[in-house]
């Protein structure tokens, strides 16, 4: 069983460790006030149908179409955002960067053709995406590595992809050091993404692939 509630989760690491590649402040605000305000209303949206609680979130965001319809934009947005902005805090670290390790750097190497190659695919979906959103590197149906972006806090369990690599291109992420300069920022996500946690979500998602993509069973949701 689902908590009954989701709660905010820590920042791995205190709000300066990431600087100056990205600041303090940014990230105090992007946690505690855009993170937080996501599990808050995500937990009002659920609160008016409380049974779905139960149902594990990536469940509800691939089957949108089988939640009610009065919390079904508060559950994709927010569902999204604590979702995301779980995984994307793990994604980064102090003293990070550098090559992707483990079983995903040859994975990587194999599906783009170099590391530098990805770096430059990824850059561009997240230079690309217009307006606020992601990008990502997933896990397709066919156990196949895919750089893509997507809009809001869409998650790519709604496309029927794991999540394996994310960087958050809403503006709230780096306004205040990197104003317009949005390559800037994704240069400096190189210097902070941490590896280690990607290739294990990349091991965490071969593990799971059957499992991961069932969660695409209507009967979950009902
Ligand atoms: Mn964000």
């Amino acid at each position: 069983m689902a908590q009954k509630k989701y709660t905010l989760p820590d920042l791995p690491y205190a709000f300066n460790a990431l600087e100056p590649y990205i600041d303090a402040k940014t990230m105090q605000i992007h946690h505690d006030k855009h993170h937080g305000g996501y599990v808050n209303n995500l937990n009002a949206a659920l609160g008016k149908h409380p049974h779905l609680f139960d149902v594990p979130i990536e469940s509800l965001l691939a089957n949108l179409n089988s939640v009610p319809e009065d919390i079904r934009s508060a559950v994709r947005d927010n569902g999204g955002g604590n979702l995301n902005h779980s995984m994307f805090w793990k994604l980064m670290g102090k003293n990070m960067g550098g090559d992707p390790v483990g079983e995903l750097s040859g994975a990587i190497t194999k599906a783009f053709g170099s590391i530098d190659d990805f770096r430059k695919i990824f850059e561009a979906a997240a230079a690309q995406r217009f307006g606020s959103g992601w990008a990502w590197l997933s896990l397709d149906a066919f156990g196949k590595l895919t750089v893509h972006s997507m809009a809001n806090q869409d998650n790519p369990v709604m496309e029927g992809r794991i999540p394996i690599f994310g960087l958050d291109v809403w503006e709230h992420a780096y306004y205040l050091t990197y104003q317009n300069r949005r390559p800037e920022y994704i240069s400096a996500f190189w210097k902070v993404a941490n590896w280690k946690e990607a290739d294990l979500n990349y091991r965490n998602a071969l593990e799971n692939i059957d499992r991961c993509l069932s969660v695409a069973d209507l009967r979950k949701v009902s």
